[in-house]
């Protein structure tokens, strides 16, 4: 059985380190969430990603606050709200924040998806969350949704690239292409709804791989993520799904199984949430 221990981290391109497995909270309702993460900590996990438009920070607050484990050891993400993204609301609402979730730092704050379309320039929206570092309440400033062209655009117009891009990613939407821009810019990869947010667990592919390995569907999807080295975090309420999920540290998909899952990628398709061009 995987524990806190046992999962690796990643270096970012600002020094610091993330744990490469964590505990995602969309759509954990804001009334369950404390219950749910304090079993995730118990369950082994230390690194949790919420955000301001998951209504659910009190809850992950609660959570640690009852945790007693070292804020040392924990590695906590949230994400600024679309509604939010002139550069005073940066500031103001990252500070809200901090004060749901009952924390002096967060490890890591993204934002939410570009808004390309929105009045507010996303260069600016970066520009205000990176000065949220130099404050010292901010370890690391990332984005997500970002497609190669936004990155592009706040590297050149900033200097500075996001220690993280969290994009859609899982076997059947690769999101090759958001992927390597990011890679390219230093910026490691978050890969958000790791299950396809279900879609995956009737694929038959999966299953025989799953079987092959004496797995399951989930714990190969998510080895699959990890061997591209990407940063996860499934999301389960069931403390067996969560152990599950956990446990996907001791066991290595042969090159074989990974070019076949690698086959099951359906491009535009396999994609489950918006464009980001299209949102905003
Ligand atoms: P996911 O891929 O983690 O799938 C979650 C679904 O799979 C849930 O229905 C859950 O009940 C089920 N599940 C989980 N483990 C299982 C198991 N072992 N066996 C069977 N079923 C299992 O989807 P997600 O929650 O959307 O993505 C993970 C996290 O990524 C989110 O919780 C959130 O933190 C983040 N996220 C970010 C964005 C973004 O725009 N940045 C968007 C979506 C999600």
């Amino acid at each position: 059985m995987s524990d806190a221990a046992s999962v690796p981290t990643v270096a970012l391109n600002d020094g610091t380190t993330i744990p490469q497995l964590g505990f995602g909270t969309f759509q954990i309702p804001p009334e369950d969430t404390a219950e749910v993460v304090g079993r995730a900590f118990e369950i082994g996990y230390r690194h949790i990603d919420t955000a301001q438009m998951y209504r659910n920070e009190e809850g992950v607050g609660r959570a640690v606050a009852a945790s007693g484990i070292p804020r040392d050891e924990l590695y906590i993400t949230s994400k600024l709200n679309n509604s939010s993204h002139a550069p005073d609301d940066v500031r103001r609402t990252f500070e809200q924040s901090l004060e749901r979730l009952g924390l002096d730092h967060l490890d890591l704050f993204l934002i939410h998806w570009p808004l390309p379309n929105s009045e507010v320039d996303y260069v600016d929206t970066w520009r205000a969350v990176t000065d949220l570092v130099a404050d010292g309440r901010l370890r690391s400033a990332g984005v997500s949704n970002f497609e190669p062209a936004h990155l592009d655009r706040i590297v050149e117009a900033t200097g500075a690239a996001p220690v993280v891009n969290q994009i859609e990613a899982h076997p059947y939407f690769r999101n090759d292409v958001a992927r390597e821009a990011s890679l390219r810019h230093g910026t490691a990869v978050q890969a958000w709804g790791p299950l396809g947010q279900g879609a995956l667990f009737d694929d038959p592919t999966l299953a025989e791989v799953a079987e092959r390995n004496g797995r399951t569907v989930a714990q190969v999807a998510l080895r699959w993520a990890l061997q591209r080295g990407d940063i996860v975090f499934p999301k389960s309420s069931n403390p067996d799904r969560m152990r599950e999920n956990l446990d996907t540290l001791d066991f290595e998909l042969s090159d074989d199984d990974v070019a076949t899952i690698d086959g099951l990628d359906r491009g535009e398709d396999g994609r489950g949430g918006p464009h980001p061009d299209q949102l905003g």
